[in-house]
């Protein structure tokens, strides 16, 4: 990992910090914060394919 110890964790899709997202949550690839997680899920709902298409 990038990030410095000093800055705490860091998002790993926005890059935003800990202290500046209401939450971090751990995943396999790395953190991602409670705002990607909600783009996310709209992009999931609006376009589930576009999705698919990028993990694969
Ligand atoms: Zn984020």
């Amino acid at each position: 990992m990038l990030a410095r110890d000093n800055f705490g964790k860091q998002c790993s899709f926005c890059g935003k910090f800990e202290q500046q997202v209401r939450c971090l949550l751990v995943g396999e690839r790395g953190l991602i914060c409670n705002e990607c997680v909600q783009r996310f899920h709209q992009t999931l709902v609006a376009k589930p394919t576009a999705i698919r298409r990028e993990e694969t």
